[in-house]
C-alpha cells in the first residue's frame, strides 16, 4: 500500500499510517469547534483520547492476526491505520483455509480478550457509575452527559470495554473484506474450492449489505449506508482476485517462462555479448513451482524478473511483466 508513514515498530512490525488518516484528525478539531463558541478544549481532549484509544486498539486487534501470523510462519510486512480501521498486510495471501481461519479470529479474540481484562474493574466501580455507563449505552446520543459523571479513568475503562466489544462484533459480521467474511470463507474453503468458497461468500455479503443500507436509509444511520457500499464496491474486485489466484495456483513457472536470448533481445542487450550473468539463480525457484508461490517471492523481493534453474543450468527467465499480461487474457 503506498502512501503510508511509518509511526514506530512493535515486535519487528512496523505500524504505519496511511494519508487519508489526515482526515481522522481534521474531524477531531472540527467536532470541537464552533462558530459562536470557538474551540471547546474540553471537546477536544475528549475527542482526541477517544481517537487514541480507538486507533491503539485497533493496532492490537491487527497485532492479534499479525502474532497468530508470525506462529504460522506468515510473516506481516506492515500494520496499516486507515480512517476506517486497520490493515495487517501479510507476506503471502495464498495459504490454507485452517491458517486463514486462525488468523482471521485472532482479531476479533484480541479484543474480547481486552474487554474480560477490563471487566473486573467495574465491579470496583459505585453502582452509580455503572448505572450511568448503561445510560449512555442505551442513549449515545449525549456522551457529554456520561464525561461529567465518570471521572477519566471511569470514563476510560468504559470507552476500553466499549469500543472493545464494537470492533470484535463489527469485525465478525460475515461480509468480506472483514474478518467474519474471511471465516465464513475459510469455513466454506475447507468443502470446496477456494474461488467458489469467495464467490458465496461475498453473495452473503452483498445480501447483508443491502439489508443494512435499507436499515440505514429507513433510520437514518449514514455510517450504515456508507457501510453497505463499501461492502458492495469492493465485492468485484475481491472476485476479480480470487479468479486470479486460482489461474496462478493451476499454472507453473514452466509454462509462461521465456528463453534468456529473447528476454535479453527485448531488454535491447546482445545474447552473444553475455553482459548478463544468469549462472547462479538465487532463488528457489523450478519449473514446476505454482506461479502463486512465485509471484508472492516476487513481490516480497521487489524484483521485477528472475532467472529460473534447474540442475545448476538456467531454464529461462519469468518476468512479472509477462505473468501480468498472461493474466490479463483471462
Ligand atoms: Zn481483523
Amino acid at each position: 500500500m503506498k502512501g503510508t508513514i511509518q509511526l514506530f515498530k512493535i515486535q519487528g512490525i512496523p505500524i504505519c499510517v496511511h494519508w487519508s488518516f489526515s482526515f481522522v484528525l481534521v474531524w477531531v478539531f472540527f467536532t470541537a469547534y464552533s462558530y459562536e463558541t470557538g474551540l471547546n478544549s474540553m471537546l477536544l481532549k475528549i475527542n482526541a483520547l477517544s481517537i487514541l484509544t480507538l486507533f491503539s486498539i485497533v493496532i492490537l486487534h491487527e497485532l492479534g492476526h499479525a502474532l497468530v501470523a508470525r506462529r504460522l510462519h506468515i510473516a506481516t510486512t506492515k500494520i496499516v491505520l486507515l480512517p476506517l480501521g486497520g490493515v495487517a498486510m501479510l507476506e503471502n495471501q495464498s495459504f490454507s483455509p485452517k491458517k486463514d481461519l486462525l488468523i482471521s479470529l485472532a482479531g476479533p479474540m484480541t479484543n474480547f480478550a481486552l474487554v474480560l481484562l477490563f471487566l473486573p474493574l467495574l465491579w470496583v466501580f459505585p453502582e452509580s457509575v455503572i448505572h450511568q455507563m448503561v445510560e449512555v449505552v442505551l442513549h449515545p446520543q449525549h456522551p457529554l452527559i456520561m464525561v461529567s459523571h465518570l471521572n477519566s479513568f471511569q470514563w476510560f475503562v468504559f470507552l476500553f470495554i466499549l469500543v472493545n466489544l464494537s470492533i470484535a462484533v463489527f469485525n465478525l459480521i460475515p461480509a468480506l473484506p472483514l474478518d467474519g467474511g474471511r471465516i465464513l470463507k475459510a469455513i466454506l474453503a475447507m468443502r470446496m474450492e477456494e474461488l467458489s468458497a469467495v464467490t458465496y461468500t461475498v453473495w452473503i455479503g452483498n445480501i447483508l449489505a443491502l439489508a443494512v443500507m435499507t436499515y440505514g436509509f429507513w433510520t437514518d444511520h449514514f455510517l450504515f449506508i456508507v457501510l453497505g457500499a463499501y461492502v458492495i464496491a469492493t465485492s468485484s474486485g475481491i472476485i476479480k482476485r480470487a479468479k486470479i489466484l486460482e489461474i496462478l495456483k493451476k499454472t507453473t513457472v514452466g509454462e509462461i517462462l521465456i528463453p534468456v536470448d529473447d528476454f535479453l533481445r527485448a531488454n535491447g542487450q546482445n545474447p552473444n555479448e553475455e553482459t548478463w550473468n544468469f549462472s547462479d539463480a538465487p532463488y528457489d525457484i523450478s519449473t514446476s513451482t505454482p506461479l502463486n508461490v512465485a509471484v508472492d517471492l516476487m513481490l516480497k523481493e521487489d524484483v521485477q524478473f528472475i532467472p529460473v534453474a534447474e540442475d545448476g543450468e538456467v531454464k529461462g527467465i519469468l518476468s512479472l511483466s509477462v505473468i501480468n499480461t498472461f493474466i490479463g487474457r483471462f
